[in-house]
């Protein structure tokens, strides 16, 4: 029997439509490229939606064209996810970190009609034009006052588009499967490839992390997302906040310590979001101000392993930590490491302990481990087998792309997310690497990621990659890339061995230190361990030194 109730289709207009009505005095502040700061509530907002929406359908966009955003974080950037869904056209925010052969590529693939593009990002696309459609429309993200001299062919200027638009739009109503949003992952091998949202699993994104993350969902609170929208839906954030009545402070291109913390602590953020390499510039310039920026309280780490150090800082200065995990190709959270109540009562090392694992699985995403051959493993905390996922915000193959799509899902129509984890009886799932990054030390596997935190705790080293390096017999051994702290002295290998011992057995220790300047990152702010690689392209193990 079928149950008796209406079936609406789930539409990103919906949240904020909803969000200016219900929430009045909810804003988004936006630190702006222009370099000062502009505020609007949701309902200020939806008006300038209507007059973009209606701008872009005055050049010509449809349902399903792919219109590109190549823009920081800001209030602009946040009205184009809302009029280019709106009209039931596909945004594709590209990432401006990528190689220019990258672009070209996924511009060309995703058949961009329109390129909006911050002013900072404009010499870029001056740079890239020849290989883009000659009927490519360029806007420039900005007012007339600002709009910069430029060669890209009949620039137009967002703030124009805008002006004398009604701003009034009744949305049209179109299957919730939908495609509305496009973003390819940064992949290290191969071409990227693309994941498309739909409007409805973009919606149920955003409720299902409104819920399982209740505690930073709370109306009114401050949630500054430093993850940028170009990248998997700033997690989300854009379509959650305004279900749940945030005020999304936006950072604009200012994302070093001490501008994220004066505009924390101008603007009393509540919880921040993003990747491990951003919070070390934050915690050193609390640590060099001494205090925390008013009204931080909560902050959710991501996109790579958050070191058990970082954790703790935070957490004694009470700022409470969420770890979580995801995915570009799951929109991107899997999970989240806020602790059930039932811990409350536990000890600051034990939740900590807990707080270093990637968290527990939010509604709507089912978790398995596998063995090589697909059979399934416990969820006991020991077994470590490759991760699994399901679930409605989940990939079930890739734009435009027979041959990823084919290799997408396993038999069970499960997404293999190529991490290599385990889950314990408590449901904490730990990634252990991922499969690749793992070392494989005569036929046992030391993860590169319990190396890495471990190592970060020691106070001479800011940053830390573990990689695998070959050796004749033990075919990979493992050894530490790492970068000094300011004004810290060199350890020995032997002092950081010493370090990592109690936490490790002695043939799972690495076998070197390397010291770099840098560390090579990816587009998406973590260690490029293909990039490191290439770096390391004629670094020896110090055995084999010896004996040539
Ligand atoms: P991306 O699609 O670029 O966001 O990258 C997704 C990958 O980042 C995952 O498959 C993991 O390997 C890694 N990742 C994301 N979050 C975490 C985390 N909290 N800890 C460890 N690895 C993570």
């Amino acid at each position: 029997m079928q149950g008796m109730m209406m079936q609406r289709s789930l539409q990103i207009s919906d949240i904020l439509d909803y969000a200016a009505e219900a929430f009045p005095t909810a804003e988004i502040v936006s630190a702006r490229t222009e370099g000062d700061i502009h505020r609007q509530t949701y309902g200020e907002t939806r008006k300038r939606v209507a007059q973009l929406a209606h701008g872009l359908q005055r050049h010509g966009v449809k349902l399903g064209d792919r219109i590109a955003t190549l823009a920081w974080n800001g209030y602009r950037h946040f009205e184009l996810y809302y009029a280019i869904s709106g009209i039931g056209a596909v945004c594709h925010t590209i990432n401006p970190r990528l190689s220019a052969e990258q672009m070209i590529y996924i511009v060309n693939h995703a058949k961009d009609r329109m390129i909006f593009v911050d002013t900072t990002f404009v010499p870029i696309l001056e740079a890239l034009k020849d290989h883009f459609p000659e009927d490519m429309i360029y806007v420039v993200m900005t007012d007339r006052a600002h709009m910069p001299d430029t060669s890209l062919p009949g620039a137009l200027c967002y703030e124009e588009l805008l002006h004398g638009e009604p701003e009034e739009i009744t949305w049209s109503e179109f299957d919730e499967n939908t495609a509305a949003g496009l973003c390819y992952t940064s992949g290290t091998t191969g071409n990227p490839k693309g994941a498309l949202y739909s409007h409805r699993s973009n919606v149920l994104h955003a409720m299902m992390i409104a819920v399982s993350l209740a505690g930073t969902f709370k109306e009114g609170n401050k949630v500054l997302p430093v993850v940028p929208l170009f990248h998997v839906n700033a997690w989300g954030l854009p379509y959650a906040g305004p279900l749940a009545g945030l005020t999304l402070v936006m950072p604009g291109p200012a994302m070093d310590g001490p501008s994220l913390f004066k505009l924390m602590d101008q603007e009393g953020v509540y919880s921040a979001w993003g990747v491990p390499t951003i919070w070390m510039g934050l915690l050193a310039e609390i640590s060099a101000q001494g205090r925390k920026p008013n009204g931080f309280e909560d902050v959710v780490i991501g996109g790579s392993a958050a070191p058990r150090s970082m954790i703790e800082k935070f957490e004694k200065m009470d700022v409470s930590v969420g770890h979580a995990w995801g995915m570009t190709e799951m929109s991107p959270v899997g999970t989240h490491g806020m602790l059930p109540a039932h811990m409350d009562d536990w000890d600051m090392e034990t939740r900590i302990d807990y707080k270093s694992k990637q968290g527990r699985r939010v509604f709507g995403v089912d978790l398995k481990i596998v063995d090589e051959d697909g059979n399934r493993m416990p969820h006991d905390g020991k077994a470590v087998g490759e991760l699994f996922v399901r679930g409605n915000t989940v990939v079930s193959g890739y734009f435009e792309n027979e041959e990823a799509t084919a290799k997408a899902l396993d038999a069970e129509g499960w997404f293999g997310t190529g991490d290599v984890a385990s889950i314990d009886k408590n449901g904490f799932l730990t990634i252990q690497d991922r499969a690749k990054d793992l070392i494989k030390s005569g036929g046992e596997w030391i993860s590169s990621i319990d190396l890495e935190n471990a190592a970060m705790a020691h106070p001479a080293i800011a940053n830390c990659a573990a990689i695998g390096v070959p050796h004749p017999r033990w075919d990979e051994r493992p050894i530490l890339v790492a970068v000094l702290a300011p004004g810290a002295e060199k350890p020995s290998i032997a002092e950081i061995r010493e370090h990592l011992t109690e936490h490790f057995a002695k043939w799972q220790l690495p076998d070197d230190v390397v010291w770099l300047d840098v560390l090579p990152m990816t587009a998406t702010g973590k260690v490029s361990k293909l990039n490191l690689r290439k770096e390391l392209g004629d670094y020896v193990h110090p055995e084999l030194r010896e004996t040539a």
